[in-house]
This record gives structure tokens, C-alpha cells and sequence, in this order.
């Protein structure tokens, strides 16, 4: 539709937020012939989605799909009704139908050719244009007057808004330096809407290094190492921090990690810093006659063990059990490593928390604000890294978009 085609008296539809979310409910809607207005905080749209764009932008996964689901962990049966509406696969040809190419990586992660996020965002934004889609930048939502219409915050001062239907797609509280920085929670909850608290998901923990290894060794990456926690193992790579450890692999056991602490205070993870070798293999290398040599120069020929991981062990054991070689040979492969806080939200990569979905129909309307709807990272609802958290936002979007399309192709008395 060219933005001359809306008939004088469309419908008008308010979508705040113009990250992956909002931005897929402002093309369902304007596809449907509604106008369109997005409103942003920032000075321009989908900041964080450029950002996840940075490291190499990964899409969506193209496992099973009944794999692929059980990512959404306890949240599956909420998050599940939208996926099947939008799939992986209609995602990589939506993404297609931009003009941008995806390919499957080695491990199954799905991303555009040029691993970018800024081309695809560019596409999107000047196709939505096209469409008549109006945005609006620098417009901080603060809630609603007295008589119901959209408070914004602009450079040019307060400024209110009346539309037919709103879509909220404020995003989390991770990074807020990006935008979406979780102050809606509380505009909502004067509304009586539940929502679960939001806490870091996919995020790094806080560890008591030594002065002297925390000195040495912060930012040094561990690599070619497995992480265990209760029965779940995975290999991967991590990076020692300031405060403690993060990265892709302590992300992907972050959630059961962050939960068994807000129980107990703290949790014991366990790194096995040579996976390849078996219990037995390392056992007899560090059991090898050493003659004269020192412990450390017996670790690196015998071991490979160097750096940091040799330093790791001796966070973990003290001088003399350094020389107890059973035990060694077990810390080796089984690094207790004591985590005692997840890092901030606002340093994670996601939010878990957020709306309940008890709070929505399933056209994710909230049920005590008719003609409100919600989408994206602010629902509660978390998954690991792997594109799950994008797939997921574009879907609810869909959705939200979609439900608002129905509501107002409805006669205006059925509108409940
Ligand atoms: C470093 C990093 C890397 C990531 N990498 C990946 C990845 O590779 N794959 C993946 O699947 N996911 C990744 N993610 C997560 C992904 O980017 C988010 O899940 C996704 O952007 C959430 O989309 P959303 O539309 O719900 O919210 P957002 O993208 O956060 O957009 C919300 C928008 O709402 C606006 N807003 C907030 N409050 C207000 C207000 N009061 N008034 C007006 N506007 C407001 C914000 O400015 C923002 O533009 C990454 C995240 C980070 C931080």
C-alpha cells in the first residue's frame, strides 16, 4: 500500500517500540490498511537488534522444529501457539523477501549472508516507509492522561496521542543504553497488569578470583572447555572476568545457574578443562614420573594445561593439594568454580520476566486494557541464545499485530 492509498478515516493503531517486535506488528497492521504510527524513545529505530547484529546477527536455528520449541523451556505452551504461526522457516523467507540471503551454520544457527544486522534493518525500515508507516524518534512513552490518550516525552515537549489500538513492544532491561530500559513495568503495574519481576537472562555471574588471577587474568578467554551443571554438560568457550565468568557457554546454563542462586545464595560449576581426554588418560599424564621438572612445567608438556587454565587450578586447590595427584587429575577434569550473583540485568544479553501471559487472550490483548497489545522481549518468557530470542520477538509481533488487525476489522460494538 502507498502511503497516499489509507482512506481518510483508517483506523490509527499507536506501536511503541520500534525494535524486531514492534516493527513486525507495524507491517501487519499497515498491510491490513491500517495507519500506522511507531514511536521510539532513541533517536532511531532497533538499536538492540543492530547491536545483536554486531558479533554475527543470528536469526533464528534450523533445528527440528520440536527441538527448536523445547528451548522456550517453561514458557514452551505460551510461546508455542506463536511459533507455529511463524516458524523458523517462514522467518528465513520472510528475511528472503527483504532480499537478503541466510545460510545455516555448522552447528545449525541460521544467519543473513553478510552476518549483518544493518542491511536487513535498512530493508525493513525503508519497505515499512514505503508502506506509510510514520515513525516517530525521540518520543519516550510515560503512560496514559486522564483521558486515556498516549503521554510522550519529545524534545519539543509533552506531547499526547489518541489511536484506535495500541501495541506496547517496549523490549526488557538489558542494555538500556539501547532503549529499552524496563521503566514501562511500572506504568503497567499501576494498571493492575502482573508481571513477573524482570532478571538477567543469558548473562555472566560474579566469581571471588584471587587479586592475583583476577589481575592476570581477567578478559583472557577459556577455550575448548565443557561446563557441567546438574545433569546438563556443554562445550564451549568462556571468558574470564573482572567479576567472575561469562559468554556463550556459561549463557547457555545461565538460567538454571541464576535460579539455583536466588535458592541458595550461591552454586557450584563445574569445568572440565581437557573434554576431549578421558578421566584416566589425565590421570596417568599427571601421575607421570616428573624427575626434576617443576609441577608447571609437567602440566604444560604432559598436559597442555598453561595460562589460565593452569591457573584456574590453582584457584581451586591449595599448594598441596596440587601434589595430591588423584585429586588433581579430578580437578582437571571437574573445576569446581563457586558463583555467587548473576551480573545486572542491564549487563545481560536477555530479560527473563515480564508480562504474565495469563494477563492476554491469545491474541496477546491485555484483558483488563481491550484494544492494548504486547509483544516481544517484555512478555515473560526466556530462552537460551541461538536465535531463539529473536525468532520469538518477531513472532509475538506478528501476533499482536495480527490480533490488533482483527480487533479493528471488527465492528466497532463487537470490540468488546
Ligand atoms: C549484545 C546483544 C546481542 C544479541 N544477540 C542476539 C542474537 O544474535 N540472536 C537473537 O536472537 N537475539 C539476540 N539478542 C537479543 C535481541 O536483540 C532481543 O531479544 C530483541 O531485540 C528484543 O526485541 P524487542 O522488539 O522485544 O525489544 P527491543 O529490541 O529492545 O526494542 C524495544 C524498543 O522499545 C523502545 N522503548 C523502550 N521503552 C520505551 C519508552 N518508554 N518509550 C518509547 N520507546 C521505548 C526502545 O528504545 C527500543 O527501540 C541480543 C541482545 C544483545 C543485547
Amino acid at each position: 500500500m502507498n502511503p497516499g492509498n489509507l482512506p481518510q478515516n483508517a483506523p490509527a493503531v499507536a506501536i511503541i517500540g520500534g525494535g524486531p517486535a514492534g516493527l513486525m506488528a507495524a507491517e501487519m497492521l499497515v498491510r491490513g490498511g491500517i495507519s500506522v504510527d511507531v514511536y521510539d524513545a532513541m533517536p532511531s529505530a532497533g538499536r538492540k537488534f543492530l547491536m545483536a547484529g554486531k558479533g554475527g546477527m543470528n536469526i533464528t536455528h534450523a533445528e527440528p522444529f520440536e527441538v527448536f520449541l523445547t528451548r522456550y523451556g517453561a514458557h514452551r505452551t505460551d510461546i508455542e501457539p506463536l511459533l507455529r504461526d511463524f516458524p523458523p522457516e517462514a522467518l528465513r523467507e520472510w528475511i528472503h523477501d527483504l532480499g537478503i540471503d541466510t545460510f545455516v551454520g555448522t552447528s545449525g544457527r541460521v544467519f543473513p549472508a553478510d552476518m549483518k544486522a544493518a542491511p536487513l534493518l535498512r530493508a525493513w525500515l525503508h519497505r515499512l516507509r514505503e508502506s506509510g508507516v510514520r515513525f516517530h524518534a525521540r518520543h519516550r512513552w510515560l503512560g496514559w492522561d486522564e483521558q486515556g490518550s498516549l503521554r510522550f516525552a519529545t524534545p519539543d515537549g509533552e506531547r499526547t496521542v489518541s489511536a484506535d489500538a495500541i501495541v506496547l513492544a517496549l523490549g526488557g532491561g538489558s542494555w538500556p543504553q539501547l532503549g529499552s530500559d524496563g521503566a514501562w513495568v511500572s506504568l503497567l503495574a499501576q494498571r493492575g497488569i502482573t508481571i513477573a519481576p524482570l532478571r538477567p537472562a543469558n548473562c555472566g555471574f560474579d566469581v571471588r578470583w584471587s587479586a592475583h588471577f583476577r589481575e592476570h587474568f581477567s578478559g583472557e578467554p577459556l577455550k575448548s572447555v565443557a561446563a557441567t551443571f546438574g545433569d546438563v554438560r556443554k562445550q564451549g568457550e568462556c571468558v574470564i572476568t573482572e567479576h567472575g565468568i561469562e559468554g556463550g557457554l556459561i549463557y547457555a546454563l545461565s538460567a538454571a545457574l541464576r535460579d539455583e542462586i536466588e535458592l541458595n545464595a550461591s552454586v557450584i560449576l563445574h569445568i572440565d578443562l581437557l573434554p576431549d581426554w578421558t578421566a584416566q588418560r589425565v590421570l596417568t599424564e599427571v601421575s607421570h614420573p616428573r624427575g626434576s621438572r617443576s609441577l608447571s612445567s609437567h602440566l604444560q608438556s604432559r598436559l597442555g594445561l598453561k595460562g589460565v587454565k593452569a591457573n584456574l587450578l590453582r584457584e581451586a586447590l591449595s599448594a598441596e593439594q596440587m601434589h595430591d595427584n588423584a585429586l588433581l587429575a579430578l580437578t582437571i577434569k571437574a573445576l569446581p568454580i563457586q558463583l555467587i550473583a548473576a551480573r545486572p540485568l542491564s549487563e545481560a544479553i536477555s530479560t527473563a520476566g515480564g508480562i504474565a501471559f495469563t494477563e492476554m487472550d491469545e491474541q496477546l490483548m491485555l484483558k483488563k486494557l481491550p484494544g492494548v497489545f504486547c509483544a516481544g522481549e517484555m512478555l515473560d518468557w526466556e530462552a537460551p541464545t541461538g536465535g531463539y530470542l529473536l525468532t520469538a520477538c518477531f513472532a509475538s509481533g506478528r501476533a499482536a499485530g495480527t490480533g490488533a488487525l482483527n480487533r479493528l476489522q471488527q465492528p466497532r460494538n463487537m470490540q468488546g
